[in-house]
């Protein structure tokens, strides 16, 4: 089969021919229809979480993957759309038992540590499959920008006012689901046409001003003249972290979803005298797909998916670190 294979750190994916995959137990081959590229991938690719994350190469990455049975299930019936959940865990842990397992010390996601969807066909357990229907393009972004965007507003209530940071796929969704839910919502970034689209999709807007030697926070101040009940930051760089505690109002909170590396410099006592709550975004539960996909079906929110061909994965992953995909970039790796 076909598979784009990654062999070496900042060295462009390898496209060749490899193995079917071998199936084991508990576990069902799918024939991939589409898998997104995710910011995670670009991190792994040049080497940037090297340190905190052992990954053995060559692997085939992609965990954003929607695919057809072919082979092993018991649940599902060959030639069912399954959308995966990618984060597998020991089943035994506190965390496996609430259906938490992105937090279990075993984990493993599929499209990291073991084979993913970047190839014609994948090897996954079948209890963390998801029955879905429609165009699988616009489906896969679910398996991780959606179920993330879904855990990432989780809690907002209408009215709330929130400041979400951040263009990215993830950072779409999310603003879409809390726009649908009736919260406040106001977009922070810096790249003119992914604010555009946001404008276009109705989410209100605002511009990093860069040349006011102003970061993100001071620049969603300075429009809105407000506080935020909310502040979800999808980047996670030291610039958009830097302040973001101040844009909050009392008993507000900071959500971090993006994982640039920054770090979060505040005073003690302004978290105390406001009351105010940090918290990680790390994926989302199994429940949390399920509410997603409902959410997808009922039609609040789009995924923004820009297709491409398994042979054109190299020009994605160069137009995603150039931040020229408006969307989640998403590759097909079989023709039909
Ligand atoms: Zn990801
Ligand atoms: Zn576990």
């Amino acid at each position: 089969m076909k598979a784009a294979v990654f062999r070496e750190e900042g060295k462009p994916l390898s496209l060749e021919e490899v193995p079917y995959p071998e199936r084991r137990e508990g576990e069902v081959i799918l024939k991939v229809k589409a898998a997104g590229l995710c910011h995670g991938d670009v991190h792994l690719l040049l080497g940037e979480w090297s340190g905190d994350l052992q990954i053995s190469t060559p692997v085939i990455l992609g965990h954003e993957i929607v695919g057809d049975v072919v082979e092993g299930a018991k649940k599902f019936k060959k030639g069912e759309r399954v959308l995966l959940y990618s984060s597998i865990g020991c089943g035994k842990c506190r965390y496996c038992l609430s259906g938490r397992p992105q937090f279990c010390d075993k984990v493993n996601v599929i499209g990291v540590h073991r084979n993913g969807g970047f190839a014609e066909y994948v090897s996954v357990p079948e209890e963390y499959l998801f029955k879905v229907d429609g165009d699988p393009v616009h489906l896969a972004p679910l398996a991780d920008a959606g179920i993330t965007a879904y855990n990432a507003v989780k809690g907002i209530q209408e009215g709330d006012s929130v400041a979400v940071i951040g263009t990215g796929a993830v950072a779409m969704i999310a603003a879409q689901l809390l726009k649908s839910n009736g919260a406040e919502v106001i977009m922070g970034g810096r790249n003119p046409s992914k604010l555009a689209k946001a404008e276009e999709i109705g989410i209100p807007t605002v511009m990093m001003k860069r040349k006011e030697n102003m970061n993100m926070s001071q620049t969603l101040f300075s429009y809105s003249q407000k506080k935020f009940d909310y502040v979800l930051d999808f980047v996670g760089s030291q610039s958009t972290l830097q302040d973001s505690m101040w844009l909050l109002s009392r008993e507000g909170e900071l959500r971090v979803i993006g994982e640039f590396g920054g770090h979060l410099d505040v005073p003690e006592q302004l978290i105390v005298l406001r009351g105010l709550r940090v918290k990680g975004i790390l994926y989302g539960s199994l429940h949390d797909m399920e509410g997603v996909i409902k959410s997808y079906q009922e039609g609040k929110f789009k995924t923004m998916a820009v297709p491409y061909k398994l042979e054109e994965i190299n020009d994605a992953i160069n137009d995603l670190i150039e931040d020229k995909i408006i969307g989640r970039a998403v590759i097909m790796p079989s023709s039909q």
